[in-house]
């Protein structure tokens, strides 16, 4: 038999998964979600862990309350663990993903000079550490060209994409490349919510002239997906009159959102206008050949790990949602392999990324995998869901139950109701006669193979 179809081993346990449940018995439901959930794990460096909170006030109280508990926690459910370090990390702020989120240890730099006004730029958010692909090429060039001096063609860029795909990285990288070929250039990073938090403080305060001359004494404004100021009118209206001036003193202006200018809802028609004067670049979702590219670029750059090849390809084919998880799914089959001492393997990552790889496979549906198996053995679809009881149909019928059995989370009376209204037992008898096939019957194997890698896309 395959890999595929080997009893899962016993679970790995998850010393981090462990403590929390213990901190969250022993502090209290509404301590532990205010104070200790918002942690991360940011690695594990020798015999020190690494823990990351959003901010420096949490920081500090977590530090002064819960410091030594947690370092007590740590050297008991990870032997080798001595001592811990908090630190305030970007990504620990991110969204709610379920990944534990395990981000490099270089701090964020202030680079700005108006530090106050816009956030830290990242620092490993460099145009170096960006990987091209076809997706994503016009999107890096745009932004190449923008961080570059002389003249521009275009002016605002405005890139856009779906979550987690590298608006942010390529913001930032415009931001570092243009410090480094102008040291004292004033470039300005911040999100759209912060700008407008920012506009409204200074309408309170009466003081919204010198908040323009602040805007507009940049050489770089960088705002950050603007689909949060949509439909805020007063935001809106100065984020308008802060961009004409800007363009007009010919200064550069990158903008990124969720979307594009056109689906921008509830936004003034001369601001779309003005921002597609400017240069739309899209960044579409990843294929397989970046992804992977991308996976070789991240596991060379983490030392002392290795990587085997058909856990990198085994990630680029699974986790298909985007460049954030994918990240998080590498970082986190190296630090629990790291943690635990386990060499890295197919079956190892398979395991400790159980429930990321789920939430992938969740957008398999049946439909699709019946679409594919008829296709890829030349059948009509009808045929695939019929009563036909011939080999040549009866075969790839059972291979597409069995497909679907191992990638959606249906159950066999589902599945059967969705072949023509099968009944359950005839599901489970298909899958079970293709896991039997397939260990002796190497050309089926290969067609399974080559249907998963069609399926996974
Ligand atoms: P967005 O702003 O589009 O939601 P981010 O810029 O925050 O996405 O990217 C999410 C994560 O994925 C970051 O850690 C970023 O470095 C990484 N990333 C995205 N695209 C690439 C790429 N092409 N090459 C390397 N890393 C990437
Ligand atoms: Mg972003």
């Amino acid at each position: 038999m395959t890999g595929e179809m080997r009893a899962p081993a016993a679970p790995i346990t998850d010393p981090w998964q462990t403590i929390r449940s213990v901190l969250r018995a022993e502090f209290g439901e509404r301590t532990f979600e205010s104070w200790l959930k918002p942690l991360s794990l940011v690695r594990v460096d020798g015999d020190e862990v690494v823990l990351g909170l959003p901010t420096h006030f949490m920081c500090d109280w977590v530090k002064n309350h819960f410091a030594e508990r947690l370092r007590a926690l740590w050297a008991c459910h990870a032997p080798g663990v001595r001592s811990l370090r908090l630190i305030v990390t970007q990504a620990a702020r991110a969204e709610s993903a379920p990944l534990l989120t395990v981000v490099p240890s270089t701090p964020a730099i202030d680079t700005g000079d108006d530090a106050e006004l816009g956030a830290r730029l990242e620092e490993r958010f460099t145009f170096d550490r960006f990987v091209v692909g076809k997706s994503n090429e016009f999107a890096y060039n745009a932004a190449r060209r923008m961080a570059e001096g002389g003249p521009l063609n275009f002016n605002p860029l405005f890139l856009h994409g779906g979550v987690g795909l590298g608006k942010t990285h390529l913001m930032h990288a415009i931001g570092w490349a243009v410090r480094q070929a102008k040291a004292d250039a004033k470039v300005v990073y911040l999100s759209a919510e912060k700008f407008m938090v920012a506009f409204l403080a200074a309408l309170r305060h009466k003081d919204t002239i010198s908040f323009k001359q602040r805007f507009r004494s940049v050489d770089v404004l960088m705002i950050d997906d603007v689909q949060f100021i949509a439909g805020k009118e007063s935001t809106q209206e100065e984020f308008f009159h802060t961009m004409n001036a800007l363009i007009e003193d010919g200064k550069r202006l990158v903008i990124s959102a969720d979307r594009s200018p056109y689906d921008l809802e509830g936004i003034e028609e001369r601001v779309r206008s003005r921002l597609q004067w400017g240069l739309v670049a899209d960044i579409n979702p990843t294929d397989y050949e970046l992804r992977l590219n991308i996976l070789h670029a991240k596991s060379e750059a983490m030392p002392g790990v290795t990587m085997p090849a058909d856990v990198l390809d085994f990630l680029a084919r699974r986790i298909t949602s985007n460049v954030r998880e994918l990240e998080g799914a590498l970082n986190r089959v190296a630090a629990h392999a790291s943690l635990i001492g386990h060499p890295i393997t197919l079956d190892f990552a398979r395991q400790v990324l159980a429930d990321v790889l789920r939430a992938n496979d969740r957008k398999i549906t049946i439909d699709d995998i019946q679409r594919k198996v008829a296709d890829y053995y030349k059948l009509k679809l009808a045929d695939l869901l019929s009563a036909r009881r011939a080999r040549d149909i009866a075969r790839p019928r059972q291979v597409a139950m069995y497909l679907a059995k191992r990638y959606t989370p249906r159950s066999l009376p589902e599945i059967g109701r969705k072949f023509g209204g099968r009944d359950h037992t005839t599901v489970m008898h298909a899958v079970k006669r293709i896991e039997e096939l397939k260990s002796t019957d190497s050309e089926l194997e290969a067609d399974i193979d080559r249907l998963s890698r069609l399926i996974d896309g």
